[in-house]
């Protein structure tokens, strides 16, 4: 197999009906892995996959909130059952935020980002391990964000959980290297998506996030997805715990 193709590998990506997911679905596939999706809206899932299908992608996809442990176990039970027990590619994608001032969070609210941020990923990882131990070759990418690193004014529960995920790659990248599993994080600064899309309607707030940014706009999901990529093929084989920034410059510019 060539060190730029994924034919032959298998992947799981969580919440790939729209925004970065969606991309990374569309960039794996396109580089020949079968690819396994869920998201929360049925609906929306099966167009999607009917959409994939026209384009001749290998993508099949079932509901699953991510954030419910019962529904994770079933998610992986069905890739490995598709993928007869074996799984390269595990791409922890989904994640939400809810934006309020610190004192204002109800612990439902804090519960809730806690666990579809950094919960569920975490099991994700423990329930696919032996999957991606048993496929020989094992790649995990985690989609963190700058607001793990530095404040954006994203509110303090996000943040937090980005960094946790920062850390896990680490941890992951040295205890399961025996197992040739890498591991990876991809932080990406203002992406044009659903989750920010109402955000970048504001004028006053892209204007700031634009004159911060040396290369001065946000940026789109294919932008993101191409990385994550990279990180799954061959030819990034001796790169593992690293968190790599998608942000336009943001995080090395102090001073505009
Ligand atoms: P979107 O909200 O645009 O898309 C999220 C996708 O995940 C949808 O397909 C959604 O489908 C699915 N999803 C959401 N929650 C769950 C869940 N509990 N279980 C299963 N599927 C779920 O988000 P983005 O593409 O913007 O974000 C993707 C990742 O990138 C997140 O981890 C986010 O934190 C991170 N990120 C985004 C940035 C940005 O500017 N956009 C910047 C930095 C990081 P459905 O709702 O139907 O379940």
């Amino acid at each position: 197999t060539s060190r730029w193709s994924l034919n032959g590998m298998t992947a799981l990506v969580t919440g790939g009906t729209r925004g970065i997911g969606h991309a990374i679905v569309e960039e794996l596939a396109g580089l020949g892995a079968a690819v396994y999706t869920c998201s929360r809206n049925e609906a929306e899932l099966n167009k999607c996959l009917k959409e994939w299908e026209g384009k001749g992608f290998l993508v099949s996809g079932s509901v699953c909130d991510a954030s419910s442990k019962d529904q994770r176990q079933k998610l992986v039970e069905n890739v490995a059952s598709l993928f007869n027990g074996r799984l390269n590619i595990l791409v922890n994608n989904v994640g939400t935020n809810i934006r309020k001032p610190t004192i204002e969070y109800s612990a439902e609210e804090y519960s809730k980002l806690i666990t579809t941020n950094f919960e569920s990923s975490y099991h994700l990882c423990q329930l696919a391990h032996p999957l991606l131990k048993a496929s020989q070759v094992g790649s995990i990418v985690f989609i963190s964000s700058v607001a793990g690193v530095m404040h954006i004014g994203s509110g303090s529960i996000y943040g937090p959980t980005k960094a946790a995920i920062n850390q896990l790659t680490k941890n992951l990248a040295c205890e399961w290297a025996k197992d040739n599993i890498r591991t990876n994080c991809v932080a990406p600064w203002y992406i044009r998506t659903s989750l920010v899309e109402h955000l970048l309607e504001k004028k006053e707030l892209l204007e700031k996030i634009i004159t911060r940014t040396p290369l001065q706009r946000v940026g789109e999901p294919e932008e993101v997805s191409s990385i994550v990529a990279f990180l799954c093929l061959p030819a990034s084989s001796y790169i593992t715990g690293q968190v790599i920034s998608v942000d336009g410059g943001l995080t090395v510019n102090a001073l505009n």
